[in-house]
């Protein structure tokens, strides 16, 4: 058996629509990772039994006993209590609502298990071995179905009193705006995620305004997502290029905030949404340009993230190297 400073960490990256299950190494190597879909309307206990289906799958696959890894860190797309090692909340995961899954996780396969928020995990990933490593300070941003957010200070991730830190997509950009999951409105969520440029497109589609998506969705609302607004806007479709640069702005108003808040070395926005790319990217940074105190405009860089889906699982096996 290989010594405990070499055993690799299980990571489990576990999203409202799939979930990632890899075998990280020490130094963050993914040795192996398979997707499955979460299902997440059949409930907690159904996804959990499909968590422990993927880890006994990959760990029969690689001939690995439970003891043979370092840990089980699961990084979710929830409101985790880090102490207690409970979901407290999950938007995108039905009915997760104080679910102990640390204790369940321990019971189950009797090694050290750790919760961590998966864009937390994602800002430690990108933080180590990723876009930002040797920084002292930087802000991450997950855009996709939401937007999710992680805080490094001085090399450390920042979980606040409990471990429900960051939550930056619900910082409130426009007064009584639309409303966010979260049940308040006006959200970051709300106004620049995937689910809110699809949402605008199809608000101004219905309202009769010309676009080249009426015709590639056929009449079809919900074929209209963020990913076919993007393939419209580079085709040079103005209603697509318009609803992605409305959302850039609400973007650009947030980073400027977390800027002025934190003036941290590096903004780093990954997720589906950021790899619209420079669409995306310039207004942002030409609004913190404008309108930061020119020291922290001019300290601070606005990037992609590099470790793609990856971000999630090494963060994850990052973080309980660091425990
Ligand atoms: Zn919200």
């Amino acid at each position: 058996m290989a010594r405990a400073e070499e055993r690799p960490v299980l990571a489990v990256d576990l999203g409202g629509t799939k979930m990632i299950i890899a075998l990280v190494s020490r130094n963050g190597w993914i040795i192996e990772r398979h997707y499955w879909n979460t299902v997440a309307v059949e409930g907690p206990r159904a996804v959990i039994e499909r968590v422990f289906e993927g880890i006994d799958y990959l760990l029969g696959e690689n001939g690995l006993a439970p003891q043979q890894l370092s840990a089980v860190s699961i990084a979710a797309a929830a409101i985790i209590d880090m102490r207690e090692g409970i979901i407290t909340a999950a938007p995108n995961l039905p009915d997760w609502e104080n679910i102990p899954l640390k204790s369940i996780v321990l019971e189950k396969y009797g090694i050290d298990t750790y919760l961590i928020n998966d864009a937390d995990a994602a800002a430690l990933g990108e933080h180590r071995f990723g876009a930002g490593k040797g920084l002292n300070n930087l802000v991450l941003l997950t855009l996709g179905t939401g937007i999710g957010g992680g805080i490094i200070i001085d090399g450390k991730l920042y979980t606040g009193s409990y471990g429900g830190a960051a939550e930056l997509g619900h910082m409130i950009i426009v007064e009584d705006g639309p409303e966010c999951g979260c049940g308040n409105k006006g959200c970051l969520e709300a106004l620049a995620s995937g689910t809110a440029i699809a949402r605008e497109a199809r608000r101004r589609i219905v309202k009769g305004e010309k676009s080249s998506l009426a015709e590639l969705a056929q009449g079809k609302q919900d074929d209209i997502t963020a990913e076919t607004v993007y393939l419209a806007a580079k085709d040079g479709d103005q209603l697509s290029l318009d609803v992605i640069t409305g959302a850039a702005r609400y973007l650009g108003k947030g980073v400027l905030n977390l800027v002025h808040i934190f003036s941290p070395d590096m903004v780093i926005l990954g997720g589906s949404v950021a790899r619209m790319g420079d669409l995306l990217f310039e207004p942002v940074r030409r609004i913190v340009g404008e309108q930061a105190f020119p020291l922290m405009a001019k300290s601070v860089q606005i990037v992609p993230a590099r470790l793609g889906n990856d971000a999630g699982v090494v963060g994850a096996a990052v973080y309980t190297l660091e425990h």
